[in-house]
C-alpha cells in the first residue's frame, strides 16, 4: 500500500484496487519538485563500473538483435550458474534450472504466479519489499504476514536486530501456508537472517509441504561480520527454494533489469512457463554483457573488494550524519538502507508525515516504511535511507539534515 490515492481508474481490475504509485515513484517525484536530495530510492546515482558499460556497448552493436531464447542466453545461464555456485556452494544445471529473468521484480512476479493458487497463504516477513504484496494479489493468494519487530520491542530475544517472535510464527505457521518469501539481506531492515533462524523456518516449510521464493538480491552487499546463508545450501531445503537475484544491486546498473532464478529442474519448467507469458526473454545485448563480465574472475574479484569497501564508507557516512541530526540508526549488516527512528526529533507523527515534512523543511527525500506493511503499527517512527549514492550527494545531504 502507498500514501496516495489508490482509486487509479474506476475500470481497474479489482484484484488490482488495493494499489497505486509506488511509494519509490512518490518520494522521487516529491524529492525532483522539492529540488531534494533523494534517499528514497535504491539506486545509486553514480556510475556502474566502466567494463560493464564497454561490453554492454560492444554487445550491443554485435549480439543478435532478435529476441534472446526465453529461458535465457546459453552464456549467461552457464556464466549464471558458476556465480551461484561460488557464492553458495550449490550446483544449478544452466540448461534445466536457470532461468533468466527481466529484472528480479519480473522473476518474483513469475515465482509467485507459477506456484501460488487463489486462497494459498502465503507467508511474508513485514515489513516486506512492495512487489510481493502485489504479486500474491494477482495470483489470487492471501499474504500471511509475520513481523519482523522492531528493535525497541521486546520479543524475548536479546537482539538489536529487526526480530521474530517465533511463538507468532509459529501461530501463522500452524494456520498452514503453500508459500514463504524470505528477503535476506533484507530490505528494508538490512537484516541478514541467521543460520538459526533459517533452520526453524525451514522446518516449517518442510512440514507444511510448501515452497520458498528466497529474494537474495543484495546477497553481495554484505558489512562488519555479517555472512549471507542462502537457503538454497541447506541440503534438506534446497529441493523447495526458488532463489531469485539479479545484477542491479550487485554492478550498479538497477535499469538494466537482468535478473535471474535458480531453483529445482521441476520448479524451474513451471517458472519458466510464466515467465514466458510476461515477457518472453530479456534483451540479448545485456545477457551477452553480463555474461562477459560474471565469467572474469580475476575482474569480479577486484570488482567485489573496491564494491564492499566503498559501501561501507558511505554506509558509516551516512549513519554518522543521521546520528548528528538526532536519529538513532540501527546497524545495517546488508543492503543499502538505513533504518532511522525519529523519536527523539518529532512526537506522535507518522512515518508518512514525518517523510513529508523532512523534505519540506529540509529537503531531504527518505521512505516511510508502513508502506512495507500490511496492517501497519500504530506507531512507527521509522524512515528508510538509501546510502548507495555518491560522495557528493551524501556531503550535501549532510549539509541540509545539519542545517537547523
Ligand atoms: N527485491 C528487493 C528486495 C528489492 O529491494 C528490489 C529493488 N530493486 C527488487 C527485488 C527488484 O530488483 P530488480 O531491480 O532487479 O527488479
Ligand atoms: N528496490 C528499490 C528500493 O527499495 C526500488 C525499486 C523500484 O523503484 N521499483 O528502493
Amino acid at each position: 500500500m502507498n500514501t496516495n490515492e489508490k482509486a487509479v481508474s474506476k475500470r481497474l481490475a479489482t484484484r488490482w484496487s488495493g494499489f497505486g504509485t509506488s511509494i519509490f515513484t512518490e518520494m522521487t517525484e516529491l524529492a525532483k519538485r522539492h529540488s531534494a536530495v533523494n534517499l528514497a530510492q535504491g539506486f545509486p546515482d553514480f556510475p556502474g563500473p566502466a567494463e560493464l558499460l564497454d561490453a554492454t556497448s560492444r554487445h550491443l552493436k554485435a549480439s543478435h538483435n532478435q529476441y534472446a531464447p526465453s529461458v535465457g542466453e546459453e552464456a549467461l545461464r552457464d556464466a549464471v550458474s558458476q556465480f551461484v555456485f561460488k557464492s553458495t556452494g550449490a550446483y544449478f544445471d544452466p540448461k534445466l534450472e536457470v532461468t533468466i529473468t527481466t529484472g528480479a521484480t519480473e522473476a518474483i512476479y513469475a515465482v509467485v504466479n507459477a506456484f501460488v493458487n487463489p486462497g494459498d497463504r502465503v507467508v511474508v516477513f513485514e515489513p516486506y519489499y512492495d512487489s510481493y504484496a502485489q504479486a500474491i494479489a494477482n495470483a489470487g493468494g492471501t499474504l500471511v504476514p509475520v513481523r519482523l519487530h522492531a528493535p525497541d520491542t521486546p520479543v524475548g530475544l536479546p537482539s538489536q536486530n529487526w526480530a521474530i517472535d517465533w511463538e507468532e510464527f509459529d501461530a501463522v505457521a500452524a494456520g498452514g501456508f503453500k508459500f514463504l518469501i524470505l528477503n535476506s539481506p533484507h530490505n528494508p531492515t538490512g537484516k541478514v537472517f541467521t543460520e538459526e533462524e533459517l533452520e526453524r523456518i525451514s522446518t516449517k516449510v518442510l512440514k507444511n509441504d510448501a515452497i520458498v521464493m528466497c529474494d537474495e538480491v543484495y546477497e553481495h552487499l554484505l558489512f562488519d561480520d555479517a555472512r549471507h546463508l542462502s537457503l538454497c545450501s541447506l541440503e534438506k531445503i534446497r529441493p523447495r527454494v526458488v532463489r531469485v537475484s539479479s545484477a542491479a544491486k550487485t554492478f550498479g546498473f538497477t535499469g538494466f533489469k537482468v535478473g535471474w532464478v535458480t531453483a529445482p529442474a521441476e520448479l524451474t519448467r513451471a517458472v519458466r512457463l510464466v515467465h514466458q507469458g510476461i515477457v518472453f526473454c530479456t534483451p540479448p545485448f545485456l545477457q551477452a554483457a553480463f555474461a562477459e563480465l560474471l565469467s572474469d574472475e580475476r575482474w569480479l574479484e577486484r570488482y567485489f573488494i573496491e564494491f564492499r569497501k566503498t559501501y561501507a564508507d558511505k554506509r558509516d557516512f551516512l549513519k554518522a550524519t543521521l546520528e548528528r541530526a538526532g536519529f538513532q540508526v540501527q546497524p545495517c549488516k546488508g543492503t543499502y538502507f538505513l533504518m532511522a527512528n525519529f523519536e527523539a526529533l518529532a512526537g506522535d507523527v507518522s512515518d508518512v508525515a514525518f517523510a513529508k515534512q523532512l523534505i519540506e523543511t529540509h529537503s531531504v527525500a527518505a521512505i516511510p516504511p508502513s508502506v512495507f506493511y500490511l496492517h501497519p503499527p500504530r506507531s512507527l517512527p521509522w524512515l528508510r535511507f538509501a546510502f548507495c549514492k555518491s560522495d557528493d550527494t551524501l556531503r550535501r545531504a549532510q549539509d541540509l539534515l545539519l542545517r537547523s
